[in-house]
């Protein structure tokens, strides 16, 4: 759960950080931005801002933003129905993306998850990513990642999304975020 003022305050970081990128993005897409907190209200911590760019019966691409140190959790892109799951190719646009995966464990890698929630991120190969770095996960695959120090505008190019089917390894997220008026519980 978090509050209307604090996605109010994500979406300003973000629009403050594709200001550093040359991305042609119109005013729908950007008032579309989705600021997802994965159930945890924590979203300085655990959270993403989506920019969806495109999104057809097949196709999904969007721009992801995060804020110094913000990581997306693990989850993979199960199969569900006729998809056999979310094919994703994650790039780095701009700053630093610690982004992890199945293979041998990164020994000291540079993302540190919240320590109270570090027992549900299980994969830790570890990919640095700069600007046209690039890493592509097949469907089911566990992944997740982190910003920098500065934050990072990154790019999610995928087959059909279905974010609700998104499978996360930490029992406590719901991929649907609450958002409560200021002043409310
Ligand atoms: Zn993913």
């Amino acid at each position: 759960m978090i509050r209307r003022r604090e996605v109010e305050l994500a979406k300003g970081e973000a629009i403050a950080l594709l200001s550093r990128v040359s991305i042609a993005l119109t005013q729908i897409e950007i008032q579309r931005m989705e600021v997802v907190d994965f159930g945890l209200s924590d979203l300085a911590n655990c959270g993403v801002q989506i920019v969806p760019v495109v999104e057809t019966g097949n196709i999904a691409v969007r721009l992801l933003v995060l804020t110094p140190h913000q990581t997306e959790p693990e989850h993979r892109h199960p199969a569900l129905g006729q998809s056999r799951g979310k094919e994703e190719v994650i790039r780095c646009e701009w700053g630093e993306l610690y982004l992890y995966g199945p293979g041998n464990p990164t020994f000291n890698p540079k993302g540190r998850p919240p320590l109270a929630r570090r027992a549900t991120y299980t994969v830790w190969h570890e990919h640095i990513l700069h600007p046209g770095g690039q890493v592509a996960f097949q469907p089911n695959t566990p992944h997740w990642f982190q910003a920098g120090p500065g934050g990072a505008v990154i790019w999610s190019f995928s087959t059909k999304a279905l974010d609700l089917a998104d499978e996360f390894t930490d029992p406590d997220i719901v991929r649907c975020t609450v958002i409560v008026d200021d002043g409310h519980e």
